[in-house]
């Protein structure tokens, strides 16, 4: 399991039509695309998917960001890919992330931060079956 993640192209990424762009960035990182599809998050999908979150300040405004249009989930292979994910990526507030990172080349503020990436490998397996099937991850993870 530890070779997978799961990322998705948050709403403002697709609205700022940057998917190409950061695809790219992952895609020349050395990860691969195990499974992909565009998808406009539903409130209760959205909660549920954010559910460690619930007693934070920002829940009810990350809720309604994730729902305000389509966003892009995919899951990806890579040696280490939660960990090396998160470097590409960068810090959650674009302010802090590192140079080159992600976040730090489009973000534009610690919500609208374009693109998630899961924090451990457990979460990691269960972000990715949020939305992939197990006939769809069965056929694109064979083994
Ligand atoms: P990360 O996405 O880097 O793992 P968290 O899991 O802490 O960050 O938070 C989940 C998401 O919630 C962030 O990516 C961001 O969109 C939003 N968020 C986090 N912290 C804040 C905050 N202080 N104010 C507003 N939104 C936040
Ligand atoms: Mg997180």
């Amino acid at each position: 399991m530890s070779n997978r993640t799961l990322a998705i192209l948050k709403p403002d990424c697709v609205k700022k039509n940057l998917i190409g762009n950061v695809i790219g960035k992952i895609t020349d990182a050395g990860f691969k695309i195990k499974a992909v599809r565009m998808t406009k998050l539903t409130k209760d999908s959205a909660e549920g998917f954010y559910e460690v979150h619930r007693e934070r300040t920002f829940f009810n405004d990350l809720v309604k960001y994730m729902t305000s249009g389509p966003c892009v989930p995919i899951a990806l292979e890579k040696e280490n890919a939660v960990e090396d994910f998160r470097l590409l990526i960068g810090a959650t507030d674009p302010a802090k992330a590192a140079e080159g990172t992600i976040r730090k080349l489009y973000a534009e503020s610690i919500e609208q931060n374009i693109v998630h990436g899961s924090d451990s490998d457990e979460n990691a397996a269960k972000e990715i079956s949020h939305f992939f099937s197990k006939k769809e991850l069965l056929e694109n993870y064979p083994k």
